[in-house]
């Protein structure tokens, strides 16, 4: 019965109308086009449900947000994920998000789809890189066993709710519409329990310890959100279950910092590498060991990068980069041998050997003895 029409032009308001503009404008055609008004015209019923419905959408931001992005197929796909239950493991909502923003906040499921969980989980930078099949315990209200989620007692039966005569939906006078609600004594299924189970109460659900593998895939960074479908609580009455969130945290590295999909680590260099050059060796993530050129002279505090070494790319190819700090260090603990060395080599600094002399320290000696 829905009419296909942009939903702007159904409520014949400007696509930048305003909320007063949109509420004004569904107020009159509402009660233009009310069933109550136009008894028996189909056309007018079709009309009305069709201004109601794009009115609820246009009056909600983030839903006229998404429509006008994605038009009614916003709306559509509006059960995606739900009750799809098994294995829809690794599901990534953030991407899905990221595209619909919060179109799904408002779902149109049934309200009786159980709830969505959230469940934190640590997991070191190694994994984070690798990935892992994790095992993760929850207690979750569960479809009860005995009833099968039915909530009757089983062999029993089921009759036709009273209050609604079976539609699931009662109808009330608000202002001056008649608005539909879910029936609040069958829940909008229609129809009542003549004997409720005893271990669930006849709610169909009971809490349950439940151990569920979760992929976490490649490449999750902090705060990452890895939606497991239909995983959440189970919805009562036998309703659609709702789904499971992992939220992710890394554990800290001792070696690696992570940015992004760069991993940033220092690497104290000896005074004689630095000034000499030489190579360094890092292990990688990987398992690989990642051989570092220093190029001589190079001072502390520099950074150096090697391609290809850092985080894998989440649902990507490649990997970003590793950048390498370098830290030099002064020695401590010398022996007489290598105290020796370095006398003779600053003798050569300030000598004519030395390529930096550059008379400084005679210009030096020059002011001084003027001053005095
Ligand atoms: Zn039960
Ligand atoms: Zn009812």
């Amino acid at each position: 019965m829905s009419l296909d029409i942009d939903y702007y032009e159904l409520l014949e308001v400007e696509r930048s109308a305003d909320e007063k503009t949109l509420k004004s404008s569904y107020r009159r055609l509402a009660m233009e086009c009310h069933p109550d008004r136009n008894p028996g015209c189909d056309k007018s019923e079709a009309k009305f449900k069709a201004i109601s419905e794009a009115y609820d959408v246009l009056k909600d931001p983030q839903k006229r947000a998404a429509y006008d992005r994605l038009g009614k197929a916003a709306f559509e796909n509006g059960g995606m994920g739900g009750g799809q239950g098994g294995a829809g493991f690794g599901d990534f909502s953030d991407i899905f998000e990221s595209f619909f923003g919060d179109a799904f906040g408002g779902r149109q499921r049934g309200p009786a789809r159980g709830a969505d969980l959230r469940y934190d989980l640590e997991i070191s930078l190694d994994e984070a890189f690798h990935g892992k099949d994790a095992e993760i315990t929850i207690d979750v209200a569960s479809a009860c066993g005995t009833c099968e989620g039915t909530g009757a007692t089983p062999g029993s039966g089921k009759r036709r709710c009273n209050l609604c005569g079976g539609h699931g939906k009662v109808r009330a006078q608000q202002g001056f519409f008649v608005v539909e609600r879910t029936c609040p004594t069958c829940h909008g299924r229609g129809e009542v329990i003549e004997d409720p189970c005893n271990v669930c109460g006849g709610e169909g659900r009971v809490d349950e310890r439940k151990t569920i593998s979760v992929n976490i895939p490649p490449g999750v960074d902090e705060g990452t959100r890895i939606r497991v479908a239909g995983k959440g609580e189970a919805g009562p009455y036998g309703a659609a279950a709702g789904d499971l969130y992992i939220f992710i945290h890394l554990a800290r590295h001792k070696v690696f910092e992570r940015d992004g999909t760069t991993l940033f680590c220092r690497a104290p260099v000896s005074f004689t590498t630095a000034s000499l050059g030489g190579e360094i060796r890092i292990p990688g993530l990987d398992g690989a060991e990642h051989i570092i050129l220093v190029p001589e002279g190079i001072q502390s505090g520099k950074q150096l990068r090697q391609r290809g070494a850092g985080m894998p790319v989440l649902q990507g190819r490649g990997r970003g980069d590793m950048v390498i700090q370098i830290d030099v260090e002064t020695p401590t603990r010398l022996t007489a041998r290598q105290k020796e060395l370095l006398r003779e080599f600053r003798e050569t600094e300030t000598g004519a050997e030395s390529p930096q002399s550059s008379g400084f320290f005679d210009r030096l000696k020059g002011i001084w003895d003027d001053l005095t």
